[in-house]
C-alpha cells in the first residue's frame, strides 16, 4: 500500500462478517497490516472455549453447562496481525484449535446464546482497548460492533469457500468432510446469526472472481481506507 486514505492516528473500527471459506482471516490481517492496525479474530475465541469444552468432557447436549465453561474460560488472544496465538488456561491451543473435531464442534458453543453473549462482552472489550482494530467473525457487523466505523459483508460462491477450505487443510479432506466443515457448519451458525445478508448500511464485497490482492484492495476502498489513485 503506498498511501491511505485513513492517517495512522485516527481511530477507526473495520468489522467484517463472512460465511467460513470467505478468506476473511487473512484478508482482515492484511487489512489491519495496511492501516497499522490490530486485528481481532472472534472465531478463534469460539474455537478455543469449545477446545476448552471438549477437553473437560462437558456434555455437549447440556447447555447450561456449556455457558458456564464459557463463562469460566481462561481465554487470552493476541491482536497482532503477525502473532496468531490463543492461549487456554495459559496453554497454547493455536493449532489445535484448527483440527476439523473443533470446526465440527463449534456449532454447538456457537448457537448456545449464553455462551455468545459472553464472548460477544469480551470481544467488545477488547476492541474497546484498541482504538484501531479489524475485527471480523459472523455477527461483528450486526451484534458486536454495529457503529464500527466501516462494515463489510465477505462472501464468495460456495464452490469457491470449499475449494479454499480444502487448500487450507492441505488437501487432506474429502469432498464430503469440506461440505460438512463448510456447509453444515454455515447452515448450523445461520440459525443464530446472518451473514449470508448484509444487513443495512453493511457493503457486500463478493471475492468469488477477485485474486487475494484484489480482495484486500476491493475491502479497504469499502472502508474508504483505498489507496489514493
Ligand atoms: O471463522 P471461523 O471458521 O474460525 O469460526 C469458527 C466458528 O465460530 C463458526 O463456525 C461459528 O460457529 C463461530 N463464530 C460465531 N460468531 C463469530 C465468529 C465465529 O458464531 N463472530
Amino acid at each position: 500500500m503506498e498511501s491511505s486514505a485513513v492517517s495512522s492516528n485516527q481511530q477507526i473500527v473495520i468489522a467484517i462478517d463472512g460465511p467460513s471459506g470467505s478468506g476473511k482471516s487473512s484478508v482482515s490481517k492484511a487489512v489491519a497490516r495496511a492501516l497499522d492496525a490490530a486485528y481481532l479474530d472472534t472465531g478463534a475465541m469460539y474455537r478455543a472455549v469449545t477446545y476448552s469444552v471438549l477437553a473437560a468432557g462437558t456434555d455437549l447436549s447440556d447447555a447450561a453447562a456449556i455457558s458456564q465453561a464459557v463463562k469460566d474460560a481462561d481465554l487470552a488472544i493476541s491482536t497482532d496481525p503477525d502473532l496468531e496465538q490463543v492461549l487456554i488456561g495459559g496453554h497454547d491451543v493455536t493449532t489445535a484449535i484448527r483440527e476439523p473435531r473443533i470446526s465440527e464442534n463449534v456449532s454447538a458453543v456457537a448457537t448456545n446464546l449464553e455462551a455468545r453473549a459472553e464472548l460477544v462482552r469480551r470481544q467488545r472489550q477488547i476492541i474497546a482497548a484498541h482504538p484501531r482494530i479489524v475485527a471480523e467473525g459472523r455477527d461483528i457487523t450486526t451484534v458486536v460492533a454495529p457503529d464500527a466505523d466501516a462494515r463489510i459483508l465477505l462472501t464468495a460462491s460456495e464452490a469457491v469457500r470449499m475449494a479454499r477450505r480444502g487448500l487450507e487443510l492441505g488437501g487432506t479432506q474429502s469432498a464430503e468432510q469440506l461440505a460438512t466443515q463448510v456447509l453444515a457448519r454455515d447452515a448450523k451458525d445461520s440459525t443464530v446469526v446472518n451473514f449470508t445478508q448484509a444487513a443495512d448500511g453493511v457493503i457486500t464485497v463478493d471475492s468469488s472472481e477477485l485474486d487475494f490482492e484484489q480482495t484486500v484492495a476491493a475491502v479497504l476502498d469499502a472502508a474508504g481506507a483505498g489507496t489514493e489513485d
